[in-house]
């Protein structure tokens, strides 16, 4: 760690004042966990599962940028792994370098994002240093959570729902300098207050899964749930179906939560969800050895949802893609909704159709969240209505190994890691609210071996 930023994270443990952080020299280079051009081809052939972060995550220095006047410089406490981590570590499905020449080709400011390496990471908190000339809102000083929706705010198309914006891109996949990194730079429309009674890392987690699910489950960009509604959460303990369980519940509705093992059911049932289906337990075998679906199976699921609730779910939260999808498709209630927003699995999807023109339900495409619904999905972090879901904490330069977790689906919840905040613990400006939360903010950590 260089002297300046020494400085700098010292001045963020003191608390010291916004403009005495202002007045703090800014390093020409920081660290930062990146994957290198030059080694985008070194998994070519291996399967998936052979491609290990472990060995494409370089932890080193990188150059910080100019910062163009609508552009904020964020000192990084904590950030998080998110599966977009992943698929830039393992330089699936494309290796990320190809949006980063596409933004480079865009404009002068574009052109700093197209580099030989990629600083990865799309959710981070900390506390601003500088703030470019164009910006009002906000000060050096103000503590931040950020949101990985990058638009440029002087487009037309991004004037309704910024997701449909033509150039909208996801902050540290899509661009450089994320927040995987001792600082960053985000455009000011990413920027969020930290919730208070939250730690850097619990505050770090929650920004890109949280929003994700609230547009999916709540936004009438999604599927907007009512009261009463059975809600199949497929990945119901992971990044993004652990909060997507959380609106479930607060919204009145009932999830189904699918999981692959007695601890993460257990989770689940102390948040408050009932119930719950072991997939591995049960043994579906959705696809057969001969490359065909097994409708049998999606009926045998079918039938233990109605066991468990009733009747068939209004809504489904789909991501696995290739594997799960036929069931989704086939066990989604008559005039119900399939919403997606990834293909874990793969992306080449097989259902079959007549379940859904018949029944007329829907499958409708989700992808991060607006401004607004990252704000409000925020708000309700900060307000203790929605929980982190951190369940295991990182240092910067153990990414690749966190990376490698999530890749194998080895984790719960969400994985933290630590930037320039030196333990975990730390960056708690509310601790009476923190203590009336706490057994609810910690859930996912108690449940770890
Ligand atoms: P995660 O933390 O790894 O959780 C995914 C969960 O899916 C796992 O906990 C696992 O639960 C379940 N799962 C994995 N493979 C499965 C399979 N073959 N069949 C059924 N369930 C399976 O990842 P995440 O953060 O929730 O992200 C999930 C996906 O959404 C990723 O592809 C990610 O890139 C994508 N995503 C998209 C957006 C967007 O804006 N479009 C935003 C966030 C995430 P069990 O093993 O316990 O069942």
């Amino acid at each position: 760690m260089s002297s300046e930023i020494d400085a700098i994270r010292q001045a963020v443990l003191d608390g010291v004042r916004g403009e005495d952080l202002a007045a703090l020299p800014v390093p020409d280079a920081a660290r930062g966990a990146l994957v290198r051009a030059s080694e985008q081809e070194m998994f070519d052939g291996l399967p998936s599962e052979e491609k290990d972060p472990r060995k494409s995550v370089h932890v080193e220095e990188f150059p910080i940028p100019e910062l163009a006047p609508d552009e904020a410089l964020v000192a990084v406490m904590a950030s998080s792994i998110n599966f977009n981590t992943v698929w830039t570590s393992i330089f699936e499905p494309l290796p990320t370098f190809a949006f980063l020449k596409r933004l480079g080709r865009e404009s002068v400011w574009g052109a700093r994002h197209d580099q030989p390496f990629h600083v990865m990471g799309s959710d981070a908190a900390g506390v601003i240093l500088r703030t470019g000339s164009a910006i009002r809102m906000w000060q050096p000083g103000d503590e931040v959570t950020i949101h990985c929706n990058y638009v440029d705010d002087q487009d037309p198309s991004a004037h309704d729902d910024s997701m449909l914006a033509s150039n909208q891109r996801i902050w540290g996949f899509e661009s450089n300098y994320g927040g995987l990194a001792e600082l960053t730079v985000v455009k000011a429309n990413q920027l969020m207050p930290k919730p208070r009674q939250l730690t850097w890392e619990e505050a770090a987690v929650n920004a890109l899964t949280n929003s994700t699910s609230y547009r999916m489950i709540v936004s009438p960009n999604g599927a907007q749930m009512t009261q009463d509604q059975v809600v199949l959460v497929w990945g119901a303990s992971g990044g993004i179906g652990a909060y997507a369980c959380q609106y479930v519940l607060n919204g009145g509705g009932i999830p189904v939560g699918v999981v692959s093992n007695p601890q993460r059911a257990a989770v689940l049932h102390e948040m408050g969800v009932e119930h719950v289906i072991d997939r591995k337990a049960e043994g579906y075998r959705f696809w057969g050895d001969d490359g065909h679906q097994d409708q049998s199976e999606w009926r045998r699921f079918g039938k233990k949802i109605r066991e468990l609730v009733g009747r068939d779910p209004d809504i489904v939260f789909e991501h696995p893609g290739r594997q799960t999808m036929g069931a989704s498709v086939f066990v989604c209630k008559r005039g119900g909704m399939v919403i997606t927003c990834a293909a874990t699995s793969g992306y080449t999807i097989e259902y079959d159709n007549r379940y859904l023109w018949m029944n007329l339900k829907t499958i409708k495409g989700s992808h991060f969240a607006n401004y607004r619904e990252a704000y409000a999905a925020n708000q309700l972090v900060a307000e203790g209505r929605i929980q982190p879901t951190l369940s295991k904490t990182f240092t910067l330069d153990e990414t690749g190994e966190a990376a490698y977790e999530v890749h194998h689906n080895r984790h719960e919840g969400k994985l933290g890691v630590l930037c320039l905040a030196p333990e975990p613990g730390l960056g708690v400006s509310d601790p009476q609210r923190r203590e009336e939360l706490l057994p609810k903010i910690t859930l996912f950590r108690r449940h770890q071996d």
